[in-house]
């Protein structure tokens, strides 16, 4: 049995869903405006996405996205 979070890409409802890794794949349906267009999230510590401009350097394993972000003045890593 796994967990996932799933997100609703019409309404942004996020919900969890426990299904068996070896069963065929089921289809999500949003809980609040019942839409299939959920998307999983993946909460992997190691690598992260940042939207469309994600990138990985393999030699430093850090994504930067192209578009403006203030995350390194933040110092948020
Ligand atoms: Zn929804």
């Amino acid at each position: 049995m796994a967990r996932y979070d799933y997100q609703c890409s019409s309404c942004g409802n996020v919900q969890e869903e426990s299904h068996l890794m070896s069963g065929p794949t089921e289809i999500i349906k949003c809980n609040k405006c019942k839409s299939k267009k959920m998307e999983k999230i993946i909460s992997a510590p190691y690598v992260r996405f940042d939207g469309p401009g994600w990138q990985t350097n393999d030699s430093r394993g850090i994504a930067k996205p192209t578009g403006g972000s203030d995350m390194d003045s933040s110092g948020f890593r």
